[in-house]
């Protein structure tokens, strides 16, 4: 391989579309608010504008159409093809199946388009401004979003659609509030810009920065700041893992206003089968961690056979607590494949699920104290 073919094409349009986009908005919208201003009610359009676009592609490009956590009624599906593609984030199946590829080779240079492996600026956007092999479009992955009509119908007519609403809705609120181009500034680009760069910073910064409760085997991370503004995306470590889930932030403190959203409309017959998690398998994985990180404070710790013993002793009752749980789960499945299982046998099964529960949520704090104890430094979970 030459030295000429290490460096793939630069793809013009989406180059010149990011850089026109922020030098408008970090040039043209400051001076047109310092030498002429602007009204309350654009800032509004912003605002509103804007959040319709970014619920469009966390409820609906993210959770709906790349991962399935809920299905949705076709309204709910034509407003998130017509906000989503205000975003010009690209058509829902070309987005889904890309995300569908960085999840199933999450942090693999050659195969996941915007691997994080591959530095912040990459990432972030570098990933869109040339033709990169790991890039390319294949639609293998997303043939149940083919037989989808209105995901077809946004994919064949994106061209116009987008137009349509970047430009068309702008344009026609300005006229009808008397100042188009103060609206198209500020609901138009300001608006592009913010939403483009809040999905980007998922891609990029929540694979950098922030915690990693449940899994280490890639590089997703947890991030409150991050949620706040990507509408509760930012809680990545968890949905790296547990991808089927329809909410990120499962705590009920946690922001996840998207999974608000999806609540909400489930609530109003728009949304159903939402798809969650067993919490059984949650605590699963935050011991997994817990335990993998205890084990690495031991190793620098001046107590280390105290601690072992203990240690070792909480390892074998999560062992016999999950070995259990996987016994319950088969004698679950294997009565229910065979119509058997009797209502109070499946009330048992429930209660037994739920007592393991309970106990490995006390093991998770034991382990938690056991740590402070160690006399180091406290375990982070941000490595
Ligand atoms: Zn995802
Ligand atoms: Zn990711």
């Amino acid at each position: 391989m030459n030295a000429v073919s290490k460096t793939p094409p630069r793809l013009w349009v989406t180059t010149l579309l990011f850089s026109s986009t922020a030098l408008a908005a970090l040039i043209l919208v400051p001076l047109y608010g310092i030498f002429h201003g602007y009204h309350w009610y654009q800032w509004l359009a912003f605002a509103v504008y804007g959040a319709l676009c970014g619920f469009s592609i966390t409820a609906g490009y993210h959770r709906l159409w790349s991962h399935r956590t809920y299905e949705a009624h076709w309204s709910l599906r034509l407003i998130f093809a017509l906000f989503g593609a205000a975003t010009l984030q690209n058509s829902i199946l070309i987005w889904a199946s890309g995300h569908r590829r960085h999840h199933r080779h999450v942090d693999d240079n050659d195969r996941d388009p915007y691997s994080a492996k591959r530095g912040f600026w990459f990432s972030h956007i570098g990933w869109m401004l040339r033709d990169y092999p790991s890039g390319k479009v294949d639609f293998s992955n997303a043939k149940d979003l083919q037989r989808d009509k209105i995901v077809m119908w946004q994919h064949n007519h994106y061209i116009p659609i987008t137009l349509a609403m970047n430009l068309g809705l702008p344009l026609l609120a300005g006229w009808l509030t008397g100042d188009i181009i103060g609206m198209l500034l500020l609901a138009g680009v300001l608006r592009i810009v913010v939403n483009h760069h809040t999905t980007f910073f998922i891609n990029s910064l929540a694979h950098m920065w922030g915690r990693r409760p449940y899994t280490d085997e890639n590089t997703a991370r947890d991030n409150d700041l991050l949620a706040f503004f990507t509408f509760g995306e930012g809680y990545h470590n968890y949905h790296h893992i547990f991808q089927t889930d329809y909410r990120n932030g499962i705590r009920w403190y946690q922001w996840d206003p998207t999974k608000w959203l999806i609540k909400t409309a489930s609530w109003l017959g728009l949304a159903r089968n939402l798809k969650t998690v067993p919490t059984i398998r949650i605590q699963r994985a935050i011991l997994t961690m817990q335990f993998k990180r205890a084990e690495q404070k031991l190793q620098q710790s001046s107590h280390k056979e105290r601690w072992r013993r203990v240690l070792e002793k909480e390892a074998q009752d999560f062992a016999a607590a999950l070995a259990e749980w996987k016994e319950l789960q088969s004698r679950r499945y294997e009565n229910a494949r065979e119509r058997l299982l009797a209502k109070w046998e499946s009330a048992a099964i429930r209660t037994r699920v739920k007592e393991l529960e309970y106990s490995l949520n006390m093991q998770r704090k034991r382990l938690q104290i056991m740590m402070e104890q160690f006399h180091l430094c406290p375990v982070s979970a941000t490595q």
